[in-house]
Protein backbone atom coordinates (compact mmCIF):
# COMPACT_ATOMS: atom_id res chain seq x y z
CA UNK A 1 0.00 0.00 0.00
CA UNK A 2 1.71 3.36 -0.87
CA UNK A 3 0.11 6.47 -0.76
CA UNK A 4 -4.07 7.83 -0.10
CA UNK A 5 -2.69 11.19 -0.69
CA UNK A 6 -4.04 11.47 -4.33
CA UNK A 7 -7.03 9.51 -3.79
CA UNK A 8 -9.13 10.07 -7.34
CA UNK A 9 -12.65 9.22 -7.86
CA UNK A 10 -13.13 8.22 -11.21
CA UNK A 11 -16.08 5.99 -12.26
CA UNK A 12 -17.18 5.31 -15.92
CA UNK A 13 -18.41 2.46 -17.76
CA UNK A 14 -17.29 0.97 -20.96
CA UNK A 15 -20.46 -0.47 -22.02
CA UNK A 16 -20.25 -4.00 -23.62
CA UNK A 17 -17.73 -5.44 -23.51
CA UNK A 18 -18.16 -8.97 -25.69
CA UNK A 19 -21.43 -10.50 -26.38
CA UNK A 20 -22.73 -13.90 -24.66
CA UNK A 21 -25.45 -15.84 -25.39
CA UNK A 22 -26.98 -15.89 -21.43
CA UNK A 23 -29.65 -13.70 -21.12
CA UNK A 24 -28.44 -10.28 -21.65
CA UNK A 25 -26.01 -10.43 -18.88
CA UNK A 26 -23.00 -7.63 -20.25
CA UNK A 27 -19.64 -6.86 -18.92
CA UNK A 28 -19.42 -3.31 -16.92
CA UNK A 29 -15.68 -1.90 -15.94
CA UNK A 30 -14.70 0.48 -13.43
CA UNK A 31 -11.71 2.39 -12.36
CA UNK A 32 -10.40 4.34 -9.60
CA UNK A 33 -7.11 5.51 -8.07
CA UNK A 34 -7.20 3.41 -4.45
CA UNK A 35 -4.02 2.79 -2.55
CA UNK A 36 -1.86 4.82 -4.56
CA UNK A 37 -2.67 2.59 -7.62
CA UNK A 38 -5.25 2.04 -10.47
CA UNK A 39 -8.15 -0.51 -8.81
CA UNK A 40 -10.05 -1.91 -11.71
CA UNK A 41 -13.01 -4.24 -11.48
CA UNK A 42 -14.91 -6.02 -14.50
CA UNK A 43 -18.27 -7.31 -13.31
CA UNK A 44 -20.46 -9.83 -15.54
CA UNK A 45 -23.99 -8.40 -14.74
CA UNK A 46 -27.68 -8.13 -15.69
CA UNK A 47 -28.23 -4.58 -15.21
CA UNK A 48 -26.08 -1.71 -15.06
CA UNK A 49 -27.89 -1.16 -12.03
CA UNK A 50 -26.60 -4.29 -10.47
CA UNK A 51 -23.30 -3.57 -11.60
CA UNK A 52 -22.73 -0.05 -10.39
CA UNK A 53 -24.01 -0.81 -6.91
CA UNK A 54 -21.81 -4.18 -6.34
CA UNK A 55 -18.77 -2.03 -8.06
CA UNK A 56 -19.63 0.67 -5.45
CA UNK A 57 -18.72 -2.48 -2.48
CA UNK A 58 -15.87 -2.77 -4.11
CA UNK A 59 -14.01 0.43 -3.92
CA UNK A 60 -15.68 1.12 -0.35
CA UNK A 61 -13.73 -2.12 0.50
CA UNK A 62 -10.59 -1.05 -0.96
CA UNK A 63 -10.79 2.75 0.98
CA UNK A 64 -11.53 0.63 4.04
CA UNK A 65 -8.63 -1.53 4.07
CA UNK A 66 -6.31 1.98 3.30
CA UNK A 67 -8.12 4.00 6.02
CA UNK A 68 -7.11 1.25 8.21
CA UNK A 69 -3.50 -0.08 6.53
CA UNK A 70 -2.06 2.85 5.12
CA UNK A 71 1.61 4.40 6.80
CA UNK A 72 0.74 7.73 4.98
CA UNK A 73 -2.51 8.03 7.33
CA UNK A 74 -2.00 9.48 10.68
CA UNK A 75 -4.62 7.50 11.92
CA UNK A 76 -4.63 4.45 10.48
CA UNK A 77 -4.38 1.48 12.86
CA UNK A 78 -0.60 1.11 11.23
CA UNK A 79 0.38 4.35 12.30
CA UNK A 80 -0.78 3.96 15.51
CA UNK A 81 1.42 0.38 15.72
CA UNK A 82 4.10 2.14 14.22
CA UNK A 83 4.20 5.34 16.86
CA UNK A 84 3.28 3.00 19.67
CA UNK A 85 4.34 -0.48 19.77
CA UNK A 86 8.01 -0.28 20.88
CA UNK A 87 6.95 0.96 23.75
CA UNK A 88 3.77 -0.58 25.18
CA UNK A 89 1.43 -3.56 23.55
CA UNK A 90 -1.12 -2.13 21.27
CA UNK A 91 -4.59 -3.40 20.92
CA UNK A 92 -5.55 -3.88 17.10
CA UNK A 93 -8.66 -4.96 15.25
CA UNK A 94 -8.84 -8.98 14.24
CA UNK A 95 -8.24 -7.89 10.62
CA UNK A 96 -4.60 -6.24 11.48
CA UNK A 97 -3.94 -9.31 13.49
CA UNK A 98 -4.44 -12.20 11.38
CA UNK A 99 -3.15 -10.00 8.72
CA UNK A 100 0.28 -9.70 10.67
CA UNK A 101 -0.23 -13.53 11.70
CA UNK A 102 -0.05 -14.56 7.82
CA UNK A 103 2.49 -11.98 6.97
CA UNK A 104 5.21 -13.70 9.80
CA UNK A 105 4.30 -16.98 8.06
CA UNK A 106 5.24 -15.63 5.16
CA UNK A 107 8.87 -14.85 7.03
CA UNK A 108 8.97 -18.16 8.38
CA UNK A 109 8.56 -19.82 5.04
CA UNK A 110 11.08 -17.59 3.15
CA UNK A 111 13.53 -17.78 6.04
CA UNK A 112 13.11 -13.43 6.48
CA UNK A 113 12.95 -13.00 2.63
CA UNK A 114 9.25 -11.78 2.94
CA UNK A 115 9.36 -9.30 6.10
CA UNK A 116 7.14 -6.37 6.81
CA UNK A 117 9.68 -5.04 8.87
CA UNK A 118 11.13 -4.13 6.06
CA UNK A 119 9.88 -0.39 6.65
CA UNK A 120 12.32 -0.07 9.65
CA UNK A 121 14.26 0.44 6.68
CA UNK A 122 12.26 0.71 3.99
CA UNK A 123 10.86 4.45 5.50
CA UNK A 124 13.95 5.85 4.34
CA UNK A 125 13.46 5.77 0.93
CA UNK A 126 10.75 8.59 -1.16
CA UNK A 127 11.11 7.20 -4.35
CA UNK A 128 8.91 10.20 -5.60
CA UNK A 129 11.34 12.47 -4.03
CA UNK A 130 14.70 10.18 -5.11
CA UNK A 131 16.06 9.27 -1.65
CA UNK A 132 17.77 6.47 -0.57
CA UNK A 133 19.08 6.20 3.34
CA UNK A 134 23.24 5.98 2.77
CA UNK A 135 25.16 3.21 4.05
CA UNK A 136 25.44 4.51 7.55
CA UNK A 137 21.68 4.89 7.55
CA UNK A 138 21.11 1.64 6.89
CA UNK A 139 23.39 -0.01 9.48
CA UNK A 140 21.78 1.96 12.49
CA UNK A 141 18.50 0.76 11.15
CA UNK A 142 19.51 -2.35 10.25
CA UNK A 143 18.73 -4.49 13.76
CA UNK A 144 15.36 -3.23 13.95
CA UNK A 145 14.59 -5.26 10.70
CA UNK A 146 13.36 -8.77 11.88
CA UNK A 147 9.56 -10.41 12.00
CA UNK A 148 11.38 -11.63 15.26
CA UNK A 149 11.00 -8.19 16.98
CA UNK A 150 7.04 -8.40 16.30
CA UNK A 151 5.38 -9.82 19.36
CA UNK A 152 1.74 -10.93 18.95
CA UNK A 153 -0.50 -12.01 21.97
CA UNK A 154 -3.43 -13.74 20.80
CA UNK A 155 -5.25 -13.37 23.75
CA UNK A 156 -5.17 -9.83 24.05
CA UNK A 157 -5.25 -9.67 20.55
CA UNK A 158 -2.58 -7.03 20.64
CA UNK A 159 0.88 -6.38 19.45
CA UNK A 160 4.62 -5.10 20.67
CA UNK A 161 8.07 -4.62 18.98
CA UNK A 162 11.02 -5.88 20.77
CA UNK A 163 12.77 -3.35 18.86
CA UNK A 164 12.63 0.74 19.60
CA UNK A 165 13.32 1.28 15.92
CA UNK A 166 10.84 -1.58 14.28
CA UNK A 167 8.24 -0.39 12.40
CA UNK A 168 5.62 -2.39 9.94
CA UNK A 169 4.30 -1.22 6.39
CA UNK A 170 1.70 -4.48 4.82
CA UNK A 171 2.63 -2.99 1.55
CA UNK A 172 3.29 -6.52 0.55
CA UNK A 173 0.22 -8.78 1.04
CA UNK A 174 -2.52 -5.89 2.22
CA UNK A 175 -3.57 -5.46 -1.82
CA UNK A 176 -4.14 -8.98 -2.40
CA UNK A 177 -5.93 -9.27 1.17
CA UNK A 178 -8.10 -6.55 -0.56
CA UNK A 179 -8.80 -8.26 -3.94
CA UNK A 180 -9.61 -11.29 -2.40
CA UNK A 181 -12.27 -9.37 -0.08
CA UNK A 182 -13.58 -7.53 -2.70
CA UNK A 183 -14.43 -10.76 -4.53
CA UNK A 184 -15.92 -12.48 -2.04
CA UNK A 185 -18.24 -9.24 -1.95
CA UNK A 186 -18.76 -9.17 -5.44
CA UNK A 187 -20.24 -13.05 -5.15
CA UNK A 188 -22.48 -11.62 -2.33
CA UNK A 189 -23.66 -9.21 -4.40
CA UNK A 190 -24.80 -12.05 -6.78
CA UNK A 191 -21.96 -11.41 -9.29
CA UNK A 192 -20.72 -14.90 -10.76
CA UNK A 193 -18.01 -13.72 -12.88
CA UNK A 194 -15.64 -10.40 -12.43
CA UNK A 195 -12.12 -9.55 -12.54
CA UNK A 196 -11.18 -7.31 -9.79
CA UNK A 197 -7.07 -5.29 -10.08
CA UNK A 198 -5.46 -2.81 -7.66
CA UNK A 199 -2.04 -2.46 -9.11
CA UNK A 200 -0.25 -5.63 -9.95
CA UNK A 201 -2.47 -7.95 -8.13
CA UNK A 202 -5.39 -9.61 -9.63
CA UNK A 203 -8.06 -12.15 -9.10
CA UNK A 204 -10.66 -13.62 -11.45
CA UNK A 205 -13.91 -15.22 -10.44
CA UNK A 206 -15.81 -17.50 -12.67
CA UNK A 207 -14.47 -16.67 -15.92
CA UNK A 208 -14.97 -14.53 -19.66
CA UNK A 209 -18.09 -15.60 -21.41
CA UNK A 210 -17.48 -19.39 -20.91
CA UNK A 211 -13.51 -19.07 -21.24
CA UNK A 212 -10.41 -18.60 -19.21
CA UNK A 213 -9.29 -14.71 -18.79
CA UNK A 214 -5.70 -13.98 -20.55
CA UNK A 215 -3.68 -12.31 -18.33
CA UNK A 216 -0.35 -11.02 -19.91
CA UNK A 217 2.44 -10.61 -18.60
CA UNK A 218 4.54 -7.36 -19.40
CA UNK A 219 8.13 -7.39 -20.31
CA UNK A 220 10.10 -5.66 -17.34
CA UNK A 221 11.98 -2.83 -19.42
CA UNK A 222 9.12 -2.49 -22.03
CA UNK A 223 5.62 -1.64 -20.75
CA UNK A 224 3.72 -2.01 -24.62
CA UNK A 225 5.35 -6.09 -24.69
CA UNK A 226 3.79 -8.87 -23.18
CA UNK A 227 6.16 -11.51 -22.45
CA UNK A 228 4.02 -14.27 -21.76
CA UNK A 229 0.17 -14.72 -21.55
CA UNK A 230 -2.04 -17.60 -19.09
CA UNK A 231 -4.96 -18.37 -19.25
CA UNK A 232 -6.71 -17.77 -16.07
CA UNK A 233 -10.13 -18.99 -14.22
CA UNK A 234 -11.11 -18.94 -10.97
CA UNK A 235 -7.61 -17.89 -9.83
CA UNK A 236 -5.41 -15.13 -8.63
CA UNK A 237 -2.23 -13.91 -10.21
CA UNK A 238 0.36 -11.23 -8.66
CA UNK A 239 3.63 -9.29 -10.24
CA UNK A 240 6.15 -7.82 -8.42
CA UNK A 241 8.17 -5.57 -10.13
CA UNK A 242 11.28 -3.38 -10.07
CA UNK A 243 9.61 -1.03 -12.20
CA UNK A 244 6.80 0.16 -10.43
CA UNK A 245 8.32 2.68 -7.78
CA UNK A 246 12.13 3.50 -8.49
CA UNK A 247 14.38 5.53 -9.72
CA UNK A 248 17.59 5.22 -10.42
CA UNK A 249 20.90 7.71 -9.29
CA UNK A 250 24.69 7.10 -10.79
CA UNK A 251 23.26 4.04 -13.25
CA UNK A 252 21.84 2.12 -9.63
CA UNK A 253 18.19 1.68 -9.57
CA UNK A 254 16.82 2.22 -5.97
CA UNK A 255 13.17 0.05 -6.43
CA UNK A 256 10.21 -0.41 -3.63
CA UNK A 257 11.33 -4.41 -2.92
CA UNK A 258 13.96 -4.68 -0.03
CA UNK A 259 16.16 -7.03 0.54
CA UNK A 260 16.02 -7.63 4.47
CA UNK A 261 19.35 -8.84 5.28
CA UNK A 262 21.09 -5.35 3.33
CA UNK A 263 18.17 -2.85 3.81
CA UNK A 264 18.46 -2.22 -0.22
CA UNK A 265 16.57 -2.84 -3.31
CA UNK A 266 16.80 -6.42 -4.73
CA UNK A 267 19.21 -6.43 -7.47
CA UNK A 268 18.56 -9.85 -8.74
CA UNK A 269 14.70 -10.11 -10.34
CA UNK A 270 13.54 -8.12 -12.49
CA UNK A 271 9.61 -9.41 -12.25
CA UNK A 272 8.06 -12.21 -10.33
CA UNK A 273 4.87 -13.18 -11.08
CA UNK A 274 2.66 -15.81 -8.94
CA UNK A 275 -0.54 -18.14 -9.69
CA UNK A 276 -2.17 -18.88 -6.69
CA UNK A 277 -6.01 -19.84 -5.37
CA UNK A 278 -6.19 -16.75 -3.56
CA UNK A 279 -4.85 -12.85 -4.02
CA UNK A 280 -2.93 -12.33 -0.82
CA UNK A 281 -1.34 -15.62 -1.28
CA UNK A 282 -0.19 -14.70 -4.69
CA UNK A 283 0.20 -11.24 -3.57
CA UNK A 284 2.78 -11.75 -0.79
CA UNK A 285 4.68 -14.62 -2.67
CA UNK A 286 5.48 -12.46 -5.52
CA UNK A 287 6.98 -9.85 -2.88
CA UNK A 288 8.85 -13.62 -1.19
CA UNK A 289 10.19 -14.59 -4.40
CA UNK A 290 11.50 -11.50 -5.88
CA UNK A 291 13.29 -10.75 -2.64
CA UNK A 292 14.85 -15.00 -3.00
CA UNK A 293 16.16 -14.90 -6.36
CA UNK A 294 16.04 -17.37 -8.87
CA UNK A 295 17.53 -20.30 -7.69
CA UNK A 296 15.73 -20.26 -3.81
CA UNK A 297 12.62 -18.58 -5.02
CA UNK A 298 12.19 -22.07 -7.61
CA UNK A 299 12.75 -24.62 -4.62
CA UNK A 300 10.24 -22.68 -2.48
CA UNK A 301 7.69 -22.45 -5.06
CA UNK A 302 7.93 -26.16 -6.22
CA UNK A 303 7.56 -27.09 -2.54
CA UNK A 304 3.95 -25.81 -2.18
CA UNK A 305 1.23 -26.73 -3.62
CA UNK A 306 -1.46 -24.67 -5.54
CA UNK A 307 0.78 -22.54 -6.53
CA UNK A 308 2.95 -21.53 -9.92
CA UNK A 309 5.59 -19.09 -10.46
CA UNK A 310 6.91 -16.77 -13.71
CA UNK A 311 10.63 -15.19 -13.19
CA UNK A 312 12.31 -12.68 -15.04
CA UNK A 313 16.04 -12.36 -13.75
CA UNK A 314 18.48 -9.45 -13.58
CA UNK A 315 19.89 -10.84 -16.87
CA UNK A 316 16.11 -10.96 -18.93
CA UNK A 317 16.21 -14.74 -18.55
CA UNK A 318 12.63 -15.98 -18.00
CA UNK A 319 11.85 -19.46 -15.35
CA UNK A 320 8.80 -21.41 -14.87
CA UNK A 321 8.16 -23.47 -11.29
CA UNK A 322 7.44 -27.42 -12.28
CA UNK A 323 3.66 -26.67 -13.29
CA UNK A 324 4.11 -24.37 -15.97
CA UNK A 325 7.04 -26.51 -17.77
CA UNK A 326 5.66 -28.03 -20.96
CA UNK A 327 5.93 -32.10 -20.63
CA UNK A 328 9.46 -33.66 -21.70
CA UNK A 329 9.01 -36.08 -24.71
CA UNK A 330 10.93 -39.10 -23.77
P1 LIG B 1 3.04 -3.61 -5.48
O1 LIG B 1 1.87 -4.40 -5.97
O2 LIG B 1 2.73 -2.50 -4.53
O3 LIG B 1 4.04 -3.25 -6.55
P2 LIG B 1 4.51 -5.87 -4.48
O4 LIG B 1 3.62 -7.01 -4.21
O5 LIG B 1 5.44 -5.94 -5.60
O6 LIG B 1 3.69 -4.55 -4.48
O7 LIG B 1 5.31 -5.60 -3.14
C1 LIG B 1 6.08 -4.43 -3.00
C2 LIG B 1 5.73 -3.78 -1.71
O8 LIG B 1 5.99 -4.70 -0.65
C3 LIG B 1 6.59 -2.59 -1.42
O9 LIG B 1 6.01 -1.39 -1.92
C4 LIG B 1 6.66 -2.59 0.09
O10 LIG B 1 5.50 -1.96 0.63
C5 LIG B 1 6.59 -4.06 0.45
N1 LIG B 1 7.91 -4.70 0.65
C6 LIG B 1 9.12 -4.33 0.16
N2 LIG B 1 10.09 -5.19 0.52
C7 LIG B 1 9.48 -6.14 1.29
C8 LIG B 1 9.93 -7.32 1.96
N3 LIG B 1 11.21 -7.72 1.93
N4 LIG B 1 9.01 -8.04 2.65
C9 LIG B 1 7.72 -7.67 2.69
N5 LIG B 1 7.23 -6.59 2.07
C10 LIG B 1 8.08 -5.83 1.36
MG1 LIG C 1 3.33 -8.73 -3.65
Amino acid sequence: MTSSRFVQQVLFFTGLISGCSCANAEWFSYQQSIMGTSTTTEIFADTQQQADQCSRLVFDEMRRIDALMSPYIEQSELSDINRNAATKPVKISNELFELIQRSIKFSQLSDGAFDITFASVGYLYDYRLKQHPNQQQIRQQLSALNYRNIQLNAEQKSISFSHKNTRIDLGGIAKGHAVDNAINLLRKCGIRNALVSAGGDSRILGDKNGRPWVMGVRHPRDKDRVVVSIPLKDAAISTSGDYERYFIEDGKRYHHIIKPTSGESVDQTWSESVIANDAMTSDALSTTLFVLGTENALKLINSLDGVEAIMIDANGKMFYSNGLMPPTVH
